[in-house]
């Protein structure tokens, strides 16, 4: 197995596209060591980006914050700027595996593993995140619901690195909330985690609603036209509830340790309602672990 560790983008970049599909990038190493440990993955070249300059960066500006590819989960929910824009999502980091996982994974490793029971995603979606593509035969912009594919396959091409992630300053009047599930122990990924954005009107009639559901399926669960025919009602207990049974009617959960297809629809309907009254309510908005 060869090692690189290229010290600027574009070394990075003419690697990526010299090695093509032969080449496993490695970012914090907590996804790919576990399967090269398991003989799962027998990587021809790794390619670190840990020389890389400029990708462990966290820039709050004006429109959104901006993250480098190889910030540290713990750094972004460790840092105050993030945390006065995407509340939700810094505290929802805290709730993500234990604090030696956290401080080697990265933002980057975490929406490129595509993992089903993985946490981030699902809020990043309901934020609007989008993720920067680059290769040496230029750039694209994904948004992360499109970029997630499948059950740990996202949309880069073989020569394609995920530079950046994006996410929009939510509305002033916007409430977000987190809740993951877990059903074994209290470091465990989510069996269920439900993930919402809900902005509404000076008279409480929604604006913008976003609901994602972790764990369950592939890739995070939305139903925008469900979402969508909220817009305009009242965001009260009768919106909340018609929300989570639709979102229960309609997911089709998978079947894993953590949970039969049966027991997550249930769960997934209650958590619904419970995260949309959390981010509807002054004063609950944040992430809660259950
Ligand atoms: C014990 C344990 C508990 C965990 N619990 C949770 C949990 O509760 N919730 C949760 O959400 N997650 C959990 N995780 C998963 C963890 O969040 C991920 O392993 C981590 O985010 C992956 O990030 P990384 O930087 O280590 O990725 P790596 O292992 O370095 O890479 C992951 C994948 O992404 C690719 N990749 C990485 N960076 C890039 C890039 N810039 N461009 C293109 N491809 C790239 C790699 O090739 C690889 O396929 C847990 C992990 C462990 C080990």
């Amino acid at each position: 197995m060869q090692l690189s560790r290229p010290t600027t983008i574009d070394e990075a970049l003419r690697l990526r596209a010299e090695h093509g599909e032969d080449c496993t990038v490695i970012a914090g190493g907590t996804a790919i060591m576990l399967m090269m440990r398991a003989g799962l993955l027998h990587p021809e070249h790794l390619l670190s980006l840990d020389r890389v300059p400029g990708l462990d960066r966290i820039d709050v500006e004006g429109d959104g914050v901006r993250m480098g590819a190889r910030v540290p989960l713990l750094e972004l929910e460790r840092s105050t700027e993030a945390r006065s824009v995407l509340p939700t999502l810094t505290s929802a980091l805290a709730l993500v595996a234990n604090h030696r996982v956290r401080r080697q994974a990265t933002v980057g490793g975490n929406v490129c593993e595509a993992d089903y029971a993985s946490d981030p995603p699902s809020i990043l979606v309901t934020l609007g995140c989008r993720v920067r593509l680059v290769s040496v035969r230029g750039e694209r912009w994904l948004p992360l619901e499109d970029f997630l594919l499948d059950y740990y396959t996202n949309a880069a091409e073989p020569d394609e690195l995920v530079l950046d992630v994006v996410v929009p300053r939510p509305s002033p009047t916007a409430g977000t909330s987190y809740i993951k599930y877990v059903s074994r122990t209290s470091e465990d990924r989510p069996c269920v985690g439900v993930a919402t954005y809900v902005d509404r009107d000076a008279s409480g009639r929604c604006v913008d609603l976003r609901v994602a559901v972790a764990g369950a399926t592939s890739t995070p669960f939305t139903l925008p036209d469900v979402t969508a025919a909220v817009r305009g009602k009242p965001m009260d207990g009768a919106a909340w509830r018609e929300v989570g049974e639709a979102y229960r009617e309609q997911i089709r959960p998978i079947d894993d340790i953590r949970g039969s297809a049966a027991y997550r629809k249930h769960v997934t309907g209650e958590l619904v309602v419970r995260a949309l009254e959390m981010a509807s309510t002054a004063g609950t908005n944040g992430a809660t672990r259950l």
